[in-house]
């Protein structure tokens, strides 16, 4: 199945990991297929990046990402591959039976199973596991040890708190709540991995960096093979007469870093 969405409507909603709407039914963004590869200085984009993430390596929930940052791991600035781009999956692949009596809980790729009741009509479970790290996972729901099946009793709200599940066969409550725990993925135990609703902005918020005229590693070098500060200062207090401190005539540091 294709969908056409806008590039601006891509960059804000359908980014790495995010969940969407598409068709009727829950999708999980897989990938941006063959992104094209943009060359941007490393070192602007990693400071602006340790600068914005500040607030969770503060309190170890970044997943370890400072760490990479300060490692000089590689950073791939990227963007849309408009003729490949976007590859979603199917999430959470857990349908629940539309058949009021029933409402039994049917793991599914794609939703087009039969439940045990007989019924064909089944939707999408549109409740997902999100921690503050960045971790998203599908709800784990018990079964009933000796039936091997559960159904779920929605509250009428939007709590994941409310919900009951139950076996649909000795009515055996299984649990109340879609449970909340210390988050397997990360250190940080001041907050729990919960669930709510796929489209909550606590499961998926895009952050950004703004880095104005960020220079290419190319032009980076230009510059420096040019003479670097020292010589960009010297054209700065000489009274910019040139139209770029490259433009000055050769310094001997200049002549020496060309042999
Ligand atoms: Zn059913
Ligand atoms: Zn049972
Ligand atoms: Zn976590």
């Amino acid at each position: 199945m294709r969908e056409q969405r806008s590039g601006s409507q891509i960059l804000f909603g359908y980014l790495p990991n995010q969940t969407v709407d598409l068709q009727g039914r829950v999708w999980k963004v897989k990938e941006w297929s063959n992104p094209d590869t943009r060359n941007v200085d490393q070192a602007t984009v990693r400071q602006e990046l340790l600068r914005m993430i500040g607030r969770w390596s503060a309190t170890g929930s970044d997943s370890g990402l400072e760490d990479e940052l300060r490692r000089n791991g590689d950073i791939e600035v990227v963007t849309l591959n408009y003729s490949s781009g976007v590859r979603v999956e199917a999430f959470p692949k857990l349908f629940i039976c539309k058949n009021p009596q029933c409402r039994r809980v049917i793991v599914s790729e794609d939703g087009a199973s039969a439940c045990s009741c007989g019924s064909r009509a089944l939707g999408q479970f549109h409740f997902v596991g999100y921690h503050e790290c960045g971790r998203l996972a599908e709800p784990w729901i018990p079964k009933c040890p000796t039936h091997k099946e559960a159904r779920i009793v929605f509250p009428g709200t939007a709590s994941a708190a409310e919900i009951k599940i139950v076996c649909p066969v000795c009515n055996a409550v299984l649990r109340t709540g879609l449970g909340m725990w210390k988050c397997k993925h990360c250190d940080d135990d001041t907050t729990k991995f919960r669930h709510t609703v796929h489209r909550a902005a606590v499961v998926y918020t895009p952050r950004g960096i703004v880095v104005v005229n960020p220079p290419t590693s190319d032009q980076l070098k230009e510059l420096s093979d040019a003479g670097g500060v020292a010589r960009a200062l010297k054209w700065v207090v000489d009274g910019m007469r040139t139209r770029s401190f490259k433009d000055v005539g050769q310094t001997k540091e200049t002549l020496r870093r060309q042999l």
